[in-house]
C-alpha cells in the first residue's frame, strides 16, 4: 500500500466522530445526532449536494469486540440538472450507513487490508468517505425531472413539456401537397 500510515482524521470536523466517550465493552452503545456542512464534490457530475449544505445525521456507535461500528441514516438536499431536459432539479436523498471502525491492533485490524476495513485512528471515526460512498451510490447516474420527461425538442432544443402538444417543425402547406400530388399524376399519363 502507497499510505502505511494515513494522516489521522480532523477530530475538529463535523464529520469525525470521536469514540473516546465510549467504553469499551460489547453492548455500549451512544447516540449521535447532528448537523454537518457538506464537503466539496459530494455527488456526480449530474446531481450532487451542494457544498455547505446540511447534512442531518442521525446515528449509533456501538462497541463491537473488534471495534466501533457506526450505522444510522444521513439525509441531504441534493441539486442536480436533468439529464433529457436540463432543467433543475432538487430532491432530498437519505442513505443508511453501517460501517465497522476497527479497533487498531485487533484481529480484524491485523488479517484485514488496508482498503478493506476502516479504522479507527486517534479513537477517531472518519464518516467523510463513508458517507460519500453511500451517497454517490444511491445517485442517478442520469437524472431525470420526472420518470416521464420528454425532453427537448431536436428541432429546437425547447422542452417539449413547456410546449404544445401538436409542435411540429415541418412546413407542410396543403396546398404544396395538393400540387405535388397534381405533378405525380402528370408525370403518370
Ligand atoms: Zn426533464
Ligand atoms: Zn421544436
Amino acid at each position: 500500500m502507497a499510505e502505511s500510515t494515513p494522516r489521522p482524521p480532523d477530530a475538529t470536523s463535523p464529520l469525525v466522530l470521536s469514540t473516546r466517550e465510549l467504553p469499551r465493552g460489547a453492548g455500549e452503545m451512544r447516540e449521535v445526532t447532528r448537523t454537518a456542512p457538506a464537503p466539496a464534490g459530494l455527488g456526480l457530475p449530474l446531481i450532487g449536494v451542494p457544498e455547505g449544505a446540511e447534512l442531518e445525521l442521525e446515528l449509533r456507535m456501538e462497541s463491537v469486540s473488534e471495534g466501533v461500528f457506526v450505522s444510522g441514516t444521513v439525509t441531504a438536499p441534493l441539486r442536480g440538472e436533468c439529464a433529457r431536459c436540463l432543467q433543475e432539479i432538487s430532491d432530498t436523498v437519505t442513505v443508511h450507513i453501517g460501517e465497522l471502525f476497527a479497533y487498531p491492533g485487533s484481529t480484524t485490524d491485523e488479517t484485514a487490508d488496508s482498503d478493506e476495513v476502516r479504522r479507527l485512528q486517534d479513537e477517531l471515526a472518519d464518516l467523510e468517505p463513508v458517507i460519500r460512498d453511500a451517497i454517490v451510490l444511491e445517485l442517478p447516474s442520469s437524472p431525470l425531472c420526472s420518470p416521464d420527461c420528454a425532453g427537448l425538442c431536436a428541432q429546437c432544443g425547447q422542452p417539449l413539456a413547456e410546449l404544445p402538444a401538436d409542435h411540429s417543425h415541418e412546413t407542410a402547406d396543403p396546398r404544396w401537397s395538393a400540387l405535388a400530388g397534381l405533378k405525380d399524376k402528370l408525370g403518370d399519363s
